[in-house]
């Protein structure tokens, strides 16, 4: 069933993308459809990849600050929300605020939560009552919980002790429940130094128990999770290269015929083996954005925020739209995106440039190359 639902999600998405992407932003700017909210910056993981756990002394948004924010117009189309962080469900009130949303018919499609998964008991729970409430709502439920390895290699990168049993205890604990509360379950990993070599294990450890997941590669950046000071020790090196190589051929390869995720692995392919420059579309650049518990607004992750709703008094939507914010975004696609390694929603990003994606499948050939 659920299998079923992501397929028309893409397929949703993908007749979206051709008509908003393709027709309708040449003559207006498109509002999000997709907004991703870091709900809290607090994290009781330590992951070798990452700052964000280093953050101190951080005011961060509670119930009654997003109850003056969420009738915010930048919310009046929201097709899919993300609750991230941090470990967004270490917020003290994340099921008041997911309810809030809810509530007010935001997101319209979807809620995704994105979780480390160290515990078990309140993930399970929250999962519970969230489901509950999405079905309730009318909205699809679905839960990502990160694992970056097997046994020792999750608690290396992880740096938490028993980080692989907790994970994989929730994992497969919300497993067992996705059927009686309908929700999707996925599990997303990041390739880095340290487990390049150990994926194969990881990829069979989520096919024996049949869970869905995804990888990303790692980016380094000064914004967000400000990690640039992690570079030398989680960047590929020569010893590595091999394996990523083989890893971004392999998911190249399409393994049906809506596997638009196989055009990005091919251009990170081409950027990792030859230095080519990313010819993927990104949907940051035209109707993503993100938003976060201290007021900040980034149209990405990878760029510095455009404003601070809490700070500048204006609404979140008055920021989006701030000509000289959007003239920004614009110049990124000729600046900075062409060297982004991001695979976040690249279904959606292909959808906004069909003709790519045709073309690959057609040739073996990336667009412009
Ligand atoms: S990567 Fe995620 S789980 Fe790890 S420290 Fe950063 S915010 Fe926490
Ligand atoms: S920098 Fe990367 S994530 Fe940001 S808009 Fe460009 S391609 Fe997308």
């Amino acid at each position: 069933m659920w299998g079923i639902r992501s397929k028309i999600r893409k397929i949703n998405q993908v007749s979206r993308g051709i008509w908003n992407y393709n027709v309708v932003n040449n003559f207006r700017v498109l509002s999000p459809e997709e907004i991703i909210i870091n709900l809290t910056y607090r994290c009781n993981s330590r992951c070798v990849m990452c700052n964000i756990w280093q953050r101190k002394n951080t005011k961060e948004m509670g119930l009654e600050e997003w109850k003056t924010v969420v009738d915010d117009p930048i919310f009046r189309k929201v097709k899919y929300l993300t609750l991230s962080g941090g470990e967004p469900m270490l917020h003290p009130e994340f099921l008041e605020i997911a309810e809030l949303f809810l509530q007010k018919g935001i997101p319209q499609k979807g809620l995704s939560v994105i979780s480390n998964g160290f515990m078990t008991e309140r993930v399970v729970n929250l999962t519970k009552e969230v489901a509950v409430l999405c079905k309730k709502h009318g909205v699809d439920f679905n839960i990502s919980v990160s694992l970056d390895g097997k046994g020792r290699m999750h608690e290396q990168i992880r740096r938490i002790p028993r980080a692989f049993e907790k994970t994989s205890q929730t994992i497969l604990e919300l497993k067992k429940i996705q059927k009686k509360y309908g929700f999707g379950l996925g599990s997303g990993s990041l390739i880095i130094r340290p487990n390049v070599n150990k994926m194969a294990e990881l990829e069979d450890w989520y096919k024996k128990r049949g869970i869905d997941y995804s990888f990303q590669i790692v980016g380094f950046h000064d914004t967000f999770v400000d990690n640039l000071d992690t570079k030398e020790k989680v960047n590929y090196g020569n010893n590595e290269r091999q394996a990523l190589l083989s890893i971004l051929k392999k998911y190249s390869k399409p393994s049906s015929i809506t596997d638009f995720r196989s055009y990005y692995w091919r251009d990170m392919y081409e950027m990792y083996a030859r230095g080519s420059q990313r010819t993927t579309p990104c949907p940051f650049l035209v109707d993503q954005m993100v938003i976060d518990c201290m007021g900040d607004v980034y149209y990405c992750l990878s760029a510095p925020a455009v404003g601070n709703f809490l700070q500048e008094k204006r609404s979140i939507a008055a920021i989006y739209k701030d000509p000289l914010n959007l003239q920004k975004r614009k110049g990124m696609a000729s600046k900075e995106c062409l060297n982004c390694n991001s695979g976040c929603n690249v279904n959606a990003a292909i959808a906004s440039d069909m003709k790519r994606y045709l073309w690959f499948r057609l040739t073996g050939k990336l667009w412009g190359h």
